[in-house]
């Protein structure tokens, strides 16, 4: 039995999700004729309070576009030194935008407003424009680290009194809400954008929406355009994803009981230094050679991701069942 937990975007269509697909009613998107996505666009904007939604290929495009939109050239935008935008998305802030990166170095990524505040630059001919902050929840990198509805909010308080653009990269925004015990209305009103991935933790097969105002909207369904994001009968993806809106939010707890079940054995064996703080469907642990205990973990037809020279990552999602879990547990401890 092959074990992958490399990440929670190796999940399959499931059998009900692929008909799904197959009863889709289509049209031609960039014509603005598919009533699948608009469908799902509505669904997804009503769902976090916001006025308007675009769908797109992957969660990198929307944060791309949301920088693009909201930014331009001369101007910074602000994140942690841990978050995907700044480490997995290949520099794309300076080629899309020709905008400055400037990071905090939060807890697990989770940045504070007395950080963001100190790294806000002041009017000079030699600086660029401080204009943005974009947060991420959960942290990726911070092994699943959650920020607290409170959290957000302060940093949203923050951020408007400075005049500063607030952004969420939500590539799981539905595990941080499960572990919070909230739904997507708690963040009403709090963001300018939102990223929302449906292929992680939810199980599509592809497809991020971007979320914002309507002006903003329009600006970004022409970047989508400019950037090769515009598809035709991609209603065929956004049913997969409103499948996975309706069906696959309310299961995300027990991905995050598995991570914790996970954790816990790790966190008993002598080579294993250190395991991140378990909130969610994540799990990072340090060990001496992460490249060596991977590729023996390969063998055991566990795979896991290495992270850093030292750091292994596990990720549970909807295709990592309680067979898989239990001989993960098995093969782990002998
Ligand atoms: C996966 C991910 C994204 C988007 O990745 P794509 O593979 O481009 O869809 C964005 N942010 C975070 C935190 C992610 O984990």
């Amino acid at each position: 039995m092959l074990i992958d937990l490399r990440s929670d975007t190796v999940t399959k269509p499931s059998a009900a999700m692929k008909q799904a697909m197959f009863n889709a009613e289509l049209g031609d998107d960039v014509f603005g004729e598919d009533p699948t996505v608009k469908q799902l666009e509505e669904k997804v904007a009503a769902m976090f309070g916001m006025e308007a939604a675009l769908f797109c290929p992957s969660g990198t495009m929307t944060n791309q576009i949301a920088i693009k939109a909201h930014t331009q050239p001369l101007d910074e935008i602000i994140c942690d030194k841990i978050c995907h935008i700044y480490n997995y998305e290949t520099g794309g802030w300076a080629f899309h935008s020709g905008v400055s990166i400037r990071l905090t170095d939060g807890d697990n990524g989770r940045m504070t407003a007395e950080q963001i505040e100190e790294l806000i630059l002041p009017d000079h001919d030699w600086l660029p424009n401080t204009r943005m902050v974009a947060i991420e929840n959960t942290v990726n990198k911070g092994g699943g680290s959650v920020y607290s509805i409170e959290e957000m909010k302060a940093l949203s308080d923050f951020c408007r009194a400075k005049g500063l653009i607030y952004h969420l990269d939500g590539a799981r925004i539905f595990n941080a809400l499960a572990a919070l015990n909230q739904k997507p209305e708690a963040l009403h009103g709090l963001f300018d954008s939102i990223s929302v991935c449906i292929s992680k933790g939810l199980g599509a097969p592809a497809g991020s929406v971007l979320i914002g105002k309507k002006d903003f909207i329009k600006r970004s369904r022409k970047l989508r355009k400019v950037m090769g994001g515009g598809m035709r009968q991609s209603g065929i993806l956004a049913a997969a994803c409103i499948y996975a809106l309706d069906n696959n939010v309310a299961r995300l707890k027990d991905d995050h009981t598995k991570a914790s079940q996970l954790a816990e054995i790790l966190q008993e064996l002598t080579w294993v230094k250190k395991v991140l703080p378990v909130q969610t469907n994540i799990v990072i642990f340090e060990v001496a050679d992460a490249a060596g205990v991977g590729a023996q973990l390969a063998k055991e037809d566990i795979r896991v991701q290495p992270f850093s020279p030292t750091l292994l990552r596990m990720v549970t999602h909807l295709d990592f069942t309680e067979p898989m879990l239990a001989r993960a547990k098995e093969l782990l401890i002998k």
